[in-house]
């Protein structure tokens, strides 16, 4: 039982660092919580704060501490829910509450709220005509434009009078002044959907979307809050079902968040929520000022809105009676957090679903291993969508073996067999989309003859190729997960060949390549490069999509989600190149984009054809990708993980340890590994400690990071460990040039 509790009296976003510790009496230590609101003493006034945290450490003097008085008897606000989130945040996920209460709470903006502001007659239009006449007299022209239009429309918008009819702000303060007319202001939150045209339209559901419809309503209206996996191929109408699902509980009276990774939250999506829920409908992205975000969070609080759709941060609507959170395209890796605190948006909305009562519906045609895995074990509650509501069916799928190119002398990134069917594309004038996986170019080296990459012999992972660092050394491979190093090699250690190397070609090679080969083609490139600005982007992807290229080259943002009615052939250029990065989730990132990819061609009328080429085909996500079969790639790669105790099986914390200096980072995480490792044997827990090791970027702005791998059964272990390592390194001064932060079951390297 913690004996202090840290408060904050006033929520006002700018204070959030500025907190008090007060005694916590002993009638009131089994009750208080985080996030409750209470009421303290301050100076010689009683007043209202929040709970955010329990502690049994101040800095201040203990004698000088005050007592709470009392647990406040309202009703739990808004805020004080956020605030018990973020509680669950920074427990679970490291970090300082500090850091935990900016995420889920936005920053208040600096800037006003736009400030809509219209004049209307304050006075009879008879006596508005009299004044009129004496204006004319006077030849005080402005005034009497102003009234002869307020004489025909009775409420007219300032920017109108100060635009089109010239007259100044101070001509009409003037004649508020005198009585004659009023300005009407009134704060207006600004809509970010606002300039939409509503078609309103409902699909009929089909049989499949109305079963899964009835089982989650069902349990609903029992009163049972569930989390839900819907699987459902490309096309099965999930953002239908989400729709049916969201209709129901918002006309309940509750409201809804949808979450949808950035870059799949296109007009399209947006249009098909507002044609449906019109303004009830908000929406939140990257680009949006903080003001603009806080406006709509606001909106949100006011109850102008029900249902709010964006990426990750969305989830920390401030919606009280939230019946419901869909995650779309629940497998993105962009739900996991990489700035503290580092939490996994599916967690979270788990966790937020079960204080406020709503269910949590996650969707994918490939969901994570670690949600099929939790579905398995009955955590979540399994429905499937196996047909497309148009009955298409899937592209015919091939798999090039890229290492019998080379055999047969053809040392170009285009195999025979793509350029073959490239040719016809463009002979029937219909499109190709190249798609070449950059995810994977963290430096991992292959052997072109034959396939073979150079792994650590401790981890199953690809040792990644760190140039020389002298002129005339050799580069050195390195294992991020163990520290494991030997020398770049010459020739291939199993076949020998000298066609041994880091894999280079990018985005702007491949259009070269492709260029020449085919003069006559208009290509188009989508990358970091080409969609630096947002413009960029949808010019690309309008572009394509009217027919004013025949071939689209692109990284994974050509694969998510656009729907391309002419696109007949899908090329992946080098499926290899995710599956061999120093991450456990290689295979299953391989997997999910070759299935998306796939997705891509023939969503017209007619059907597509896919060519995988890779210097692996035997591998098991390539294999099963080719046939679409997810479950023949869970089997494999569960099985793979067990073996490994990767997560979701076991669980996995990688704690970072970060200085100016090599020597202190690491003699930072070394003593933090012994500690840790003693920690561990008093326990008698069963974890294992892997590293001191490089991270798998070593240096970043002259900061040198170490990791640590931690891994064990139990996720509440990890948290132990968490608290041990926090106040190990706050207790011990040879940690204070070393910044420690943690990542739970890392889905992005680290
Ligand atoms: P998913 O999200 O599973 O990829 P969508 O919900 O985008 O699928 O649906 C694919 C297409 O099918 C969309 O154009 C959608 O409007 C249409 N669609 C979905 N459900 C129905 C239905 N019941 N009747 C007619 N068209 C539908
Ligand atoms: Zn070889
Ligand atoms: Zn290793």
């Amino acid at each position: 039982m913690a004996k202090y509790a840290r408060i904050i009296v006033d929520i006002s976003q700018e204070k959030l660092d500025k907190t008090f510790d007060y005694r916590i009496p002993e009638r009131l230590k089994e009750r208080l919580k985080v996030g409750m609101q209470v009421v303290v003493p301050f100076g010689s006034r009683k007043i209202t704060g929040y709970v955010i945290e329990l502690t049994d450490e101040v800095d201040y003097d203990e004698e000088k501490l005050k007592d709470v008085l009392s647990i406040a008897k309202d009703s739990i606000p808004i805020e004080s829910h956020l605030i018990a989130l973020a509680g669950w945040m920074r427990q679970n996920y490291g970090g300082t509450m500090n850091h935990a209460l900016k995420t889920v709470i936005p920053i208040k903006a600096k800037k006003k709220q736009v400030e809509h502001k219209s004049v209307k007659l304050a006075v009879h239009p008879m006596e508005a005509k009299n004044q009129l006449a004496e204006y004319q007299r006077k030849h005080s022209t402005a005034r009497a434009r102003l009234l002869e239009a307020l004489l025909e429309e009775t409420e007219l918008d300032w920017e109108v009078i100060t635009g089109k009819l010239a007259v100044t702000g101070s001509v009409i303060r003037a004649l508020e002044e005198q009585g004659v007319v009023k300005v009407i202001s009134e704060t207006q939150y600004r809509n970010p959907v606002g300039h939409l045209t509503r078609q309103g339209y409902v699909h009929e559901l089909n049989e499949e979307q109305q079963h899964v419809v009835d089982t989650i309503l069902s349990d609903y209206e029992a009163g049972v809050r569930n989390t839900y996996l819907l699987k459902g191929v490309t096309g099965s109408g999930k953002t239908e079902v989400y729709m049916e699902l969201i209709a129901h509980v918002t006309s309940g009276g509750k409201q809804a968040i949808v979450l949808i990774p950035e870059i799949a939250l296109t007009y399209q999506t947006v249009m098909r929520f507002y044609n449906r829920f019109g303004d009830r409908v908000s929406i939140l992205n990257s680009r949006m000022t903080p003001g603009e975000r806080y406006d709509q969070f606001t909106r949100a609080k006011k109850g102008e809105i029900d249902i709010m759709i964006g990426p990750r941060s969305a989830l920390f609507t401030p919606f009280l009676n939230l019946g419901l959170i869909i995650i779309d395209e629940e497998h993105e890796p962009s739900y996991k957090s990489e700035t503290v605190p580092r939490y996994h948006a599916r967690e979270t909305a788990i966790e937020r679903a079960k204080m406020l009562g709503a269910s949590v519906v996650l969707g994918s045609a490939t969901p994570s291993i670690d949600s099929y895995y939790k579905a398995q074990a009955g955590e979540y509650h399994l429905l499937t969508m196996e047909k497309r509501v148009h009955e298409k069916p899937l592209p015919v799928c091939e798999v090039i073996d890229l290492r019998e190119e080379l055999k047969r002398g053809n040392r170009s990134i285009l195999s025979e067999r793509l350029t073959e069917l490239m040719e016809e594309r463009l002979r029937d004038g219909q499109q190709t989309m190249l798609f070449l996986n950059r995810r994977g170019m963290s430096g991992f080296v292959s052997c072109r003859a034959c396939g073979h990459v150079i792994k650590c012999p401790h981890c199953d992972v690809s040792l990644s190729l760190h140039s020389a660092r002298n002129y005339g050394e050799v580069g050195r491979m390195v294992c991020h997960y163990c520290g494991y190093e030997e020398p770049e090699p010459q020739n291939c250690p199993v076949c020998g060949s000298k066609y041994i190397s880091g894999f280079k070609a990018g985005t702007e090679k491949v259009e070269m390549i492709v260029k020449q080969r085919f003069p006559q083609a208009r290509v188009l490139r989508m990358d970091m490069d080409t969609t630096r600005s947002k413009e960029g982007y949808e010019q690309i992807l309008s572009g394509f999509a009217n027919r004013e290229a025949d071939i689209l080259i692109g990284t994974q943002m050509i694969v998510k989600g656009h729907d391309f009615p002419h696109v007949t052939l899908v090329g992946v250029l080098a499926a290899d190149l995710s599956l061999h990065v120093s991450d456990y989730h290689a295979s299953e990132r391989t997997f999910q984009l070759l299935t998306q990819a796939a997705g891509r061609a023939g969503r017209g009328e007619q059907p597509g054809e896919v060519v995988i080429q890779t210097y692996d085909p035997e591998h098991y996500s390539i294999t099963t990708a080719k046939e679409q079969d997810y479950e023949a790639f869970y089997e494999q790669e569960i099985a793979y993980r067990e073996i490994m105790c990767y997560p979701p099986v076991w669980n996995l914390l990688v704690i970072l340890c970060a200085s100016r200096t090599e020597e202190t980072a690491a003699e930072g995480a070394r003593r933090l590994a012994e500690h840790a490792g003693a920690w561990i044997t008093a326990s008698g827990k069963k974890v294992s400690v892997i590293g001191p090791a490089d991270a798998a970027v070593a240096k970043v702005n002259d900061i040198y990071k170490k990791v640590i791998y931690l891994k064990t059964q139990e996720y509440a272990t990890l948290v132990k460990i968490k608290d041990m390592a926090e106040k190990f390194t706050r207790d011990n001064r040879d940690y204070k040039d070393v910044m420690i932060q943690f990542d739970f079951n890392p889905v992005n390297g680290f």
